[in-house]
């Protein structure tokens, strides 16, 4: 097992997992469950982590992982999904939390 990626945001980590596991990458979301418990005490240690069960898959993951911050990082502004009310990056065609289609450009 090894952990590829750190966010405190445990939604942005499923959705990386679900990007891993849709390449075929056994993985995990590590301190889950005590998220919630720990709310508001800032503790690195206990943050959630996303690894992957199979350590020769790590540097697979690392690469995909890489992929999804560089796309985020792209110019097109993030939208605001009309249905749920998240925020999307701006590259993503639907939300990525509930699969409303993207608005129309105003
Ligand atoms: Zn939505």
């Amino acid at each position: 097992m090894i952990e590829v990626s750190t966010h405190s945001d445990p939604t942005r980590l499923a959705h990386c997992r679900s990007i891993l596991e849709g390449a075929g990458i056994a993985c995990f979301i590590r301190n889950e469950e005590t998220h919630d418990l720990i709310a508001g005490l800032p503790d690195p240690l206990r943050q959630p982590s996303l690894c992957v069960t199979d350590d020769a898959d790590a540097a697979r993951a690392r690469e995909l992982l890489r992929e999804i911050e560089g796309a985020e990082t792209s110019d097109k502004p993030d939208w605001k999904c009309p249905q749920c009310g998240e925020t999307v990056p701006g590259n993503f065609g639907s939300c990525w939390k509930c699969d409303a289609l993207r608005p129309a450009q105003p």
